[in-house]
């Protein structure tokens, strides 16, 4: 019987995997659905080209641990420490993201229309924060914002319409500071030390993201048992798990989507509508060759008529790329294979099976009852599936380190 039984073997199954066996537990083994471990943290070389097939994919993060984790087994010398360079199309300006700080770049007349929306924010003038997610957007940015960036972008990007999502994950938008945003386009420069997110990344100088991966991996790989897909998980009388009609473990971690797993866990009645409120989108990657001489290493683009959210600029950033590589993600519901502006035909696309966690409607309630659930029956969650969360990879990390930080030994 295993100790531990971890579903998928991405970055968070394998951290854990890991983890677990430094805490002296050794009798784990991962399960993984396809022929490769790796999940979204996966790296294709195509025609010269990184292909980062799980979408864009940069290493940072505010976790002292998750540093001292990867820089372990992939020294920091192997990356690229790079100042982010990210744009973002607004019409027919591109300017520097975020957008709050740099409307200052767009044309003068462009720019009173964006300030006087600014100032017109509901949270401004000091109105109650609605409850819905298009109005919430309003509230806080101003209708210009919204209108030609916020709203597009976000229906593109997540596949589903704004009154279908939830608010709760919205307080990773900054506040706008009205005075701030004055500040910026009087003096005509932003201040980086203002922004909300980190403005710069690690990269490594070879493979691709998932060398960080393979690093993890490299002494993981006799845990991990590839082309197994769970399908099937039963609670025995002694309360271990049975899984696959093959594999008894007393624990089981999922690290995989739980909608997924609805059917394997025998279609708890208790438990349906939550199930039906957790909900992933998938994106195609989609690769281009054209010759580019911007330093960009990516541009959200919420124009409507472009069916993409974001282009990447593969050389920027992957050093050891083919200097024309541009890709671009796109909603699966919105592909179609055809985006001629970014270049010439695509030569490659891939399909993510799950990408983003989508906050529908009660999705915070739904997988904390699950989690509540399963917890007094050793099946657990972790990771950005498990815990139906929009996690980075350094946060799916962290959370691995910090379950087994809680694990008895
Ligand atoms: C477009 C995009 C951009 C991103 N950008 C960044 C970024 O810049 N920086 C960053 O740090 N992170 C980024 N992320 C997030 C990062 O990819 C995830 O946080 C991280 O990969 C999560 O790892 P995981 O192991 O939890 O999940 P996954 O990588 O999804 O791994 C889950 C694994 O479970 C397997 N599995 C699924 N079902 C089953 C089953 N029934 N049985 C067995 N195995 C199963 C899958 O095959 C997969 O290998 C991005 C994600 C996306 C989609």
């Amino acid at each position: 019987m295993y100790e531990y039984l971890i579903i998928g073997g991405g970055v968070t199954g394998i951290t854990l995997c890991k983890k677990l066996k430094e805490k002296g537990i050794k009798n784990v083994i991962v399960l993984e659905a396809q022929a490769e471990a790796g999940g979204l943290c996966t790296t294709k070389n195509i025609n010269g080209h990184q292909l980062d097939i799980g979408g864009g994919h940069f290493f940072h993060t505010k976790h002292q641990e998750v540093f001292d984790y990867v820089f372990k087994y992939i020294p920091e010398s192997e990356f690229n420490f790079i100042p982010r360079v990210s744009k973002l199309k607004l019409g027919e300006t591109t300017i520097d993201y975020p957008v709050e700080s740099n409307l200052w770049q767009l044309p003068l007349k462009q720019q009173i229309e964006y300030i006087i929306s600014v100032v017109r924010n509901g949270e401004a003038l000091g109105a109650p924060e609605p409850k819905n997610y298009e109005e919430w957007i309003r509230w806080k940015l101003g209708d210009k914002i919204c209108d030609t960036y916020m709203i597009p972008y976000n229906s593109k990007l997540w596949g589903v319409e704004p009154h279908d999502m939830d608010v709760d994950w919205l307080y990773k938008i900054p506040r706008v500071n009205v005075e701030e945003v004055l500040q910026y386009c009087l003096e005509r420069k932003q201040d980086v030390n203002k922004f909300p997110a980190h403005i710069n990344f690690y990269y490594p100088k070879k493979g691709g993201f998932q060398r960080i991966f393979d690093a993890l991996y490299a002494d993981e790989k006799e845990n991990v048992v590839l082309n197994t897909p769970v399908t099937k998980l039963v609670r025995q009388n002694d309360g271990s798990w049975l899984v696959n009609d093959k594999y008894t473990a007393k624990n089981v971690i999922n690290t995989s989507p739980w909608n997924d797993l609805f059917e394997a866990l025998g279609r708890p009645a208790a438990l349906a509508d939550d199930f039906a409120k957790i909900k992933y989108n998938r994106i195609v990657v989609s690769l281009y060759e054209k010759d580019y001489d911007c330093n960009w290493h990516w541009r959200y683009v919420p124009d409507i008529d472009r069916n993409y959210h974001r282009e990447f600029y593969i050389h920027n950033f992957a050093a050891d790329s083919k200097p024309n590589g541009i890709y671009v993600e796109t909603n699966v519901k919105r592909y179609n294979g055809e985006e001629s502006c970014v270049g010439g035909k695509e030569i490659y696309h891939y399909e993510t099976k799950a990408a983003y966690p989508i906050p529908v409607i009660g999705h915070a309630s739904a997988i904390k009852n699950i989690l509540a659930y399963y917890k007094d029956k050793n099946l657990f969650g972790v990771g950005r599936w498990g815990q139906h969360q929009y996690q980075n990879a350094d946060v799916s990390m962290f959370e691995a380190i910090k379950f087994v930080n809680n694990v008895k030994a």
